[in-house]
Parts: structure tokens; C-alpha cells; sequence
């Protein structure tokens, strides 16, 4: 399985920062969106536990810096969520619409997208938990609704002794080990790795 590193987060800033001088920068996501939209049917969130740079810069670079706490329930509901990818789409398709097709002006749209959501994923991570962006991030609830029940984390209640070394590391702070819903899995793995019962794995 594919790790994600915390050199992929410095693209992140890259895009952010350098992208105000050099528009073109925010052709990246083009990139980043059409790996997710292939991998989603699939794989569901796995591009955003593997892949992401946003997921690694939440993880290795607001990790070092947020207060680590409870991630709001409410940015977990649909009824946020879905507004919230609404209203970034209506955003984006209006603000291309007024490029006239300008290279660098299409880029400019994506670098200023890029910025704003990375100001809101640092604040959110440093008052709550690391990757509390990604529980609203309008990329992630898109890969959810897509592919939110493939490639799913099962857990075997027999073997579980319930001893919640899962819980503990769940970036995304979801219920690891009871029969729920968690397509909101970013299929990192990690709870996988530490079960010391070997009682999670990804269904194929
Ligand atoms: S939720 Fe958004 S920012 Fe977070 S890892 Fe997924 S695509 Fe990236
Ligand atoms: S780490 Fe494994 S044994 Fe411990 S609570 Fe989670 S699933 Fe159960
Ligand atoms: S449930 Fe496991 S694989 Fe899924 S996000 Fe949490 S730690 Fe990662």
C-alpha cells in the first residue's frame, strides 16, 4: 500500500504561495482531481489516505502544530457537507466563466482555491484535530458519494478485544472497530497495521 510522505504536503504551499506569481501552478489540480475522480469508484477515499497532498500536509505539517482534539460531529453531516461541495463547484464554474479562457487566469482560479481551503484546513486543524478539513473537504465528501462502499474496513468482532489502540490512531476519528458506516474512510491503513488481533482488513 502506498504511504503517504510528508514531502507531498510541500506541494501544498507550493501551489498556494508561488501560485500567486505563477498562475499556471494551479493547473495541479487538474491533476489532483482527475486521480481521485479515477480512483474513487474503486477505492473510495483511498486517494485521500495515500495520496493527497492536502491529506499529507494536514498529517505531518498542521500535526505538528494543532491542539489534537474532538473533530466537531457536525462537519461530518451531509447536510453541511453537501451545501459546501455545492457551493465551491457554483464558485469555481462562475469564477472560470469570467477567464474568457486566459492560461493564466483559469490558473489563478484554482491557485486562489487552492489558498482559501488551505487557510481553512490550518485553522480548523490547529484548533481541532489535524485532518478535521478533510471530514468537510469537498473533495472528500465527492469521493464518498462515489465510492464510499467499496473497498470497505471489516472488522471481525471475534477476534476484537476491544482494547481501542484503533480509536486512538484514526486520523479521520471514526468508530474503527464497531459495524458502522465508515465510508468516510481514508483507507490509510494504520489501524490495520497496529490491530494487535489482526482483526481489521479492507474488504477486496
Ligand atoms: S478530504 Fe480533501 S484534502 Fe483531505 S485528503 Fe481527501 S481530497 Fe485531500
Ligand atoms: S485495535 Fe484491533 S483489537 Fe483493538 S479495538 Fe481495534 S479492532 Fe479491536
Ligand atoms: S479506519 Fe483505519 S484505515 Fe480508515 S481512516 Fe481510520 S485508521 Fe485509517
Amino acid at each position: 500500500m502506498l504511504k503517504i510522505t510528508p514531502y507531498l504536503g510541500i506541494l501544498v504551499v507550493i501551489v498556494s504561495i508561488a501560485g500567486l506569481w505563477y498562475p499556471k501552478l494551479g493547473y495541479f489540480l487538474l491533476i489532483v482531481f482527475a486521480t481521485l475522480l479515477a480512483i474513487s469508484p474503486f477505492r473510495g477515499r483511498w486517494f485521500c489516505g495515500n495520496l493527497c497532498p492536502r491529506g499529507s500536509f494536514n498529517d505531518f505539517w498542521i500535526g505538528k502544530i494543532s491542539l489534537k482534539g474532538k473533530i466537531p460531529k457536525i462537519l461530518r453531516s451531509m447536510w453541511l457537507r453537501v451545501p459546501i461541495f455545492a457551493i465551491m463547484m457554483i464558485f469555481m464554474f462562475f469564477r472560470l466563466a469570467q477567464t474568457q479562457g486566459i492560461v493564466n487566469k483559469i490558473g489563478m482560479v484554482f491557485v486562489i482555491m487552492c489558498l482559501t481551503t488551505t487557510l481553512i484546513a490550518v485553522l480548523f486543524g490547529i484548533l481541532f484535530s489535524p485532518r478535521t478539513w478533510c471530514t468537510f473537504c469537498p473533495m472528500g465528501t465527492l469521493q464518498k458519494m462515489i465510492g464510499g462502499n467499496k473497498y470497505k474496513l471489516k472488522v471481525d468482532l471475534d477476534r476484537c478485544t476491544r482494547c481501542g489502540a484503533c480509536l486512538k490512531c484514526c486520523p479521520m476519528q471514526l468508530k474503527v472497530n464497531e459495524l458502522i458506516d465508515k465510508s468516510d474512510c481514508i483507507k490509510c491503513g494504520r489501524c490495520v497495521e497496529l490491530c494487535p488481533k489482526n482483526a481489521l482488513k479492507f474488504e477486496r
